[in-house]
């Protein structure tokens, strides 16, 4: 056997498979998130590097005797199948929800999702075609770029700075790219607490934004699982509620109650309803009964505006420990972004560090991170990271950023030597 076989034997691999493959399959890669789970799962290592929601600030009791209640009582409706575009009732208690952020919407133009993470599916599949251009913020979700890159999206990163997007550049990229002849479909953003780099987006740049993409006729993609969890203050109005046409809003259950249920929803200008409810159906015929009853009995019974409450003083305690640490610890050298909600925290080291090479030495500092090329598509960002606050408890974040710190020094002295010599 020659040593092709021996390891094509090992992984179980068919013959040829990558020929067999579709064309699109070439583009599923996993994230770079995915493979650090299992090193950054070990007990031992303080992870800062998942952006799990903290579960522990939610009543299992009264969560299992809710399950518990619909099966008995429902079971009939909620473990049967159900509407393609979502429960009727959930759909109604999703507009109250919205309102908190100034949206006024009808139930009809909600289609629920398997998580927000689907709908960022179907909205790329029914309009991504090969070499189409994707706008993102630079840096972006993780999750977002691989999913516009199995669908062979040019994905194009807009500067931000400490409050988000920055319109001008959005001005100069539209423009350098229509005089290319570059078909844009829409801009995908992330306005309140972002993942991965914290910010929020005032309310007059939400306006300039919603009038330029307006203008050139680019749909929005407004991506909002963060927005009820402001510290301080509301986080401004939805970029929705200040326009029905020309922005497709995503929502999700999975940082304000769980994301075990798997409850997302879209909320789309009416003219694009029928096509994601097709496109849904396809993947998944309808989303599940059980977890979408389950969410509407814990919104109708349960006092859900607390429970948003105890998480967000149970993540700006975390917040604040991790920037205290940051302050105390950090080399001059390095900045970070200051969340007013939300989980992350974006940190920019000297340009000459690679946060991905640094990695194995956070390792065995017993500290994890996210390398900051995750969150671009084009191989930037390597002198930055993303630091999560959202799981760990507060000892744990300490001694992790402790240990950062630690391991970040010895890397600028490092270089610093490097170059002397
Ligand atoms: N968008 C953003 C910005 C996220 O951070 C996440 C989850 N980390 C998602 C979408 C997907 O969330 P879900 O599918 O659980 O709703």
């Amino acid at each position: 056997m020659s040593n092709e076989d021996v390891e094509r034997y090992r992984t179980h691999e068919p013959e040829n498979l990558h020929e067999r493959y579709a064309h699109r399959a070439a583009h599923m890669k996993p994230s770079e998130i995915r493979s650090l789970f299992a090193v950054a799962s070990r007990p031992e290592i303080v992870s800062l590097a998942g952006g799990m929601p903290n579960l522990t600030a939610i009543p299992m009791e009264t969560m299992a005797s809710i399950v518990e209640k619909l099966i008995k009582d429902h079971g009939q409706e909620a473990l049967q199948y159900g509407s393609g575009q979502g429960h009727p009732k959930l759909r109604e208690q999703i507009c109250d929800v919205m309102a908190l952020e100034g949206i006024r919407a009808n139930p009809d133009d909600i289609l629920v999702t398997t998580g927000s993470q689907q709908a960022l599916d179907l909205i790329s599949r029914i309009f991504i075609d090969p070499g189409d251009v994707v706008l993102v913020e630079a840096p972006s979700y993780v999750g977002a770029l691989g999913t516009f890159s199995q669908y062979e999206a040019s994905v194009v990163h807009v500067e931000m700075d400490k409050d988000g997007l920055v319109p001008e550049a959005l001005r100069q990229a539209i423009k350098t790219l229509r005089y290319q002849g570059r078909k844009i479909k829409f801009l995908y953003l992330i306005p309140n607490y972002q993942n991965p780099a914290g910010v929020l987006l005032p309310a007059d740049r939400r306006t300039e934004i919603l009038d330029i993409c307006r203008r050139e006729k680019i749909f929005i993609v407004e991506d909002n699982p963060y927005g009820l969890l402001g510290f301080d203050r509301p986080s401004p109005n939805a970029m929705r509620a200040e326009d029905s046409e020309n922005v497709i809003y995503l929502g999700s259950f999975s940082k304000t109650i769980v994301p075990g249920f798997r409850i997302g929803w879209a909320l789309v200008p009416q003219a694009l309803r029928e096509k994601l409810v097709i496109a849904s159906e396809s993947s998944i015929l309808c989303p599940s009964n059980f977890a979408q009853m389950s969410i509407s009995s814990y919104l109708a019974d349960q006092p859900w505006r607390d429970q948003i409450s105890s998480f967000v003083e149970l993540y700006k305690a975390r917040r604040d420990v991790m920037l205290e640490t940051l302050d105390a610890y950090f080399p001059k050298a390095a900045t970070w972004t200051r969340p007013q909600g939300g989980f992350y925290v974006w940190v920019t080291l000297p340009p000459e560090i690679d946060t991905k090479a640094m990695m194995p030495k956070a390792i065995v500092a017993k500290v994890a991170y996210v390398p900051g090329t995750a969150f671009y598509a084009d191989g930037f960002g390597s002198w930055s990271m993303r630091l999560s606050y959202c799981y760990p408890t507060p000892e744990r974040i300490r001694e992790g950023v402790k240990a950062l710190a630690g391991v970040v020094e010895e890397e600028i002295q490092r270089r610093n030597t490097l170059r002397l010599n």
